[in-house]
């Protein structure tokens, strides 16, 4: 989940349990694990360089999530604690992980206006430049540093609600509440968007469409195909998810990630938004993790949501889709960590 605040509608009845990790963390390790398998041994050498001893593209590809509510406190390590004390480039961190796209964006240049300077793409780019040996003057990050964004948003760009977005419109056709998707209409109307799905509710109040895609969906994949740990799965993935000829990337590396961001917004609009429609809309009282309610000013924290219905092979068809995402992302890592180290 990609916001300040996890969401809970009550004490009891949990939406995201553990809000700070996106594709979930045996997604992340997935993909950086499939890399470790498809990567040049030059390109191998040159990690091996920058990372310290026992770190592996799967285990430190989770470690942009750990940094995210952490800005201004001290870490042990010091390239972490470097990070964490440049609050002035570093405060909105939880922002490079995403893009938040109108569904019907044709792609991800000519979508003007919802494309920032902090958004995962132009955050891709600036590690890329980085280990490249060109630092951004905005974006001071140690190689090591950069090397584990990178790894991880090459997992981000490839979950599909991590750039499709949906935006809310209450006075919709036959004053229904709608799923708005075109960008005109959207700026037009001023529209909010759904976060990422974040706010869109699925089965009864016990998940949101963003958690499912992060979580439920590789947990699904992996019941599916019986492998219990991410290390197995990557092993089994690379090994039997062929790669296609659309997974490759064309062109100066610099344009490599917007191409990533337009295949998943792609995917946003014709897998991960089909078949969900808005039943109604709820204020909820937003929860801590442990329960309680969130304050300000002495009253409770509010949040409105939108319970959502889906079609009923909406699990059977997005877990394939899920399993080419990661097959995908990790093969996408390992082409462009050999663009950068082995050309
Ligand atoms: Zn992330």
């Amino acid at each position: 989940m990609k916001r300040l605040v996890s969401i809970l509608l009550t004490a009891f009845i949990l939406i995201a349990p553990s809000s700070a990790f996106a594709w979930g963390d045996d997604g992340h390790q997935t993909v950086g694990k499939i890399a470790s398998l498809r990567i040049k041994p030059r390109t191998a050498q040159q990690i091996s360089q920058i990372l310290k001893p026992g770190e592996t593209l799967a285990n430190i590809a989770t470690w942009a999530d750990s940094v995210k509510e952490r800005v201004g406190k001290t870490d042990p390590d010091p390239d972490t604690n470097s990070f964490l004390q440049d609050i002035a480039h570093n405060e909105k961190n939880r922002e490079w992980h995403y893009d938040d796209l109108p569904l019907n964006c044709k792609n991800y240049q000519t979508c003007t206006g919802f494309t920032p300077d902090n958004d995962i793409v132009h955050m891709l780019n600036i590690c890329i430049r980085t280990l490249q040996g060109y630092p951004d003057p905005d974006h001071p990050l140690s190689q090591r540093n950069a090397l584990k964004l990178l790894v991880h948003f090459l997992g981000d760009i490839h979950q599909p609600l991590h750039v499709g977005c949906g935006f809310i419109d209450v006075n919709g056709p036959n004053r229904k509440i709608v799923i708005a998707r075109d960008p005109a209409l959207i700026k037009q109307k001023n529209l909010p968007s759904d976060r990422g799905a974040n706010q869109l509710i699925i089965n009864n109040d016990r998940r949101n469409l963003h958690s499912f895609w992060d979580f439920d969906l590789v947990t699904s994949l992996m019941l599916a195909t019986d492998k219990q740990t991410s290390d197995i799965l990557g092993q089994y993935l690379k090994e039997t998810v062929k790669p296609k000829s659309s997974w490759n990337t064309h062109g100066p590396i610099g344009t490599w990630a917007a191409q990533w961001a337009t295949d998943s917004l792609h995917l946003s609009r014709d897998s991960t938004y089909k078949s969900v429609n808005i039943i109604r809309q709820r204020t909820i009282t937003v929860m801590t993790r442990n329960g309680q309610p969130v304050m300000r000013d002495g009253q409770p924290v509010t949040d409105v949501v939108y319970d959502v219905t889906r079609a009923p092979n909406y699990e059977a068809v997005n877990r394939e889709v899920v399993r080419e995402q990661l097959a995908k992302a990790g093969f996408r890592l390992a082409e462009l960590l050999d663009a950068i180290y082995s050309q």
